[in-house]
C-alpha cells in the first residue's frame, strides 16, 4: 500500500517565532492515521520546530541539503546535521533550486544518495516548464528529468524515494495543473518506474502532486488513482488550511 502523504514547503517563509507558532497550530489539529503529514522549514527553524512536533504524528522536512559530507562548504548544511535535527525527509530538486542555484541532474543525483546514505526520505522534485507544457513535449522532458537522476540508483535506493510533480507553470501561480492533467503525468511516471525498475517500486512509490494545491482543490486532485498526495506551497503556511489539505483522501 502506497502512503498517502501531505508535506508543507514553507520556503523561505516565517521568521522562526512565525513558525514555531505555525507548528504548534498544526499539531493542536487532528489528522487522518492514514496520512503522513510533513512540514519542511527553513533550515534555521528546524531545532525548535523539531521540538514543537515531537510528541505528534507530524514529521520534518528539509527544504535542501549538501552533497558533501563536512568541512569547507560555507553555508551549506550536511545530511547528517538535518538527521540529529530530527529531519526524516528531505526535498531534493525543487525547481526554485534547479532555477536559481543551478542544481543539475548529477548533483540532485548525489543530494539523493547522500539523504539515503543516512536515512533521509526524498522528495525528489520534476516538472515541465510552461514553455514545454505548451510545445507539447512535457513527456519527452518528464523522461530525461527521470533518465538523468533516478534512474542512476540502484533498486534498493529507489525503494527509499518520494516523486513530486511540480509542473513550474503552476507552482505559485494559482493555476494548478487540472486532475486529468496531472494524473496523466503521475501514471506516465509510474509506468516509467515499473518499465525502468519494476512493477513492485511503481507500485510502491508515493508520487506527490505540488502546484497551487490548496484546500478547495486537493480533493479532487488526490481522488486521482495515481496521485498519492501533495507537496503544498503557499497554501502550508495556514495550519487550517494545510490540515483541510491533509484530510482530503
Ligand atoms: C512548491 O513550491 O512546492 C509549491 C507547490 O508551491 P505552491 O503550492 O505555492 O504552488
Amino acid at each position: 500500500m502506497r502512503k498517502k502523504i501531505v508535506a508543507g514547503n514553507w520556503k523561505m517563509n516565517t521568521l522562526p517565532s512565525q513558525g514555531l507558532t505555525l507548528a504548534e497550530d498544526i499539531v493542536r489539529q487532528s489528522f487522518s492515521d492514514q496520512t503522513e503529514l510533513i512540514v519542511a522549514p527553513p533550515h534555521t527553524h528546524l531545532f525548535s520546530v523539531s521540538k514543537a512536533i515531537a510528541n505528534s504524528r507530524v514529521k520534518l522536512s528539509a527544504q535542501n541539503l549538501s552533497n558533501e559530507n563536512f568541512g569547507a562548504y560555507t553555508g551549506e548544511v550536511s545530511a547528517e546535521m538535518l538527521v540529529e535535527l530530527g529531519c526524516s525527509y528531505c526535498i531534493i530538486g525543487h525547481s526554485e533550486r534547479r532555477q536559481y542555484h543551478h542544481e543539475t541532474d548529477e548533483i540532485l543525483l548525489k543530494k539523493t544518495i547522500k539523504a539515503i546514505e543516512v536515512g533521509l526520505t526524498p522528495i525528489f522534485c520534476i516538472g515541465e516548464s510552461l514553455e514545454i507544457r505548451e510545445n507539447n513535449t512535457y513527456l519527452a522532458y518528464i523522461s530525461k528529468q527521470l533518465d538523468q537522476s533516478l534512474l542512476k540508483l540502484s533498486r534498493n535506493q529507489m525503494e527509499k524515494v518520494l516523486i513530486a510533480y511540480e509542473p513550474i507553470w503552476a507552482i505559485g501561480t494559482g493555476k494548478t495543473a487540472s486532475p486529468q492533467q496531472a494524473q496523466e503525468i503521475h501514471a506516465y511516471i509510474r509506468q516509467y518506474l515499473s518499465t525502468h525498475f519494476d512493477v513492485q517500486i511503481a507500485e510502491n512509490t508515493s508520487i506527490l502532486y505540488g502546484g497551487s494545491c490548496n484546500a478547495q482543490n486537493a480533493k479532487e486532485l488526490f481522488s486521482q488513482i495515481d496521485i498519492d498526495g501533495g507537496l503544498i506551497g503557499g497554501a502550508s503556511l495556514k495550519a487550517n488550511d494545510f490540515i483541510t489539505i491533509a484530510n482530503s483522501f
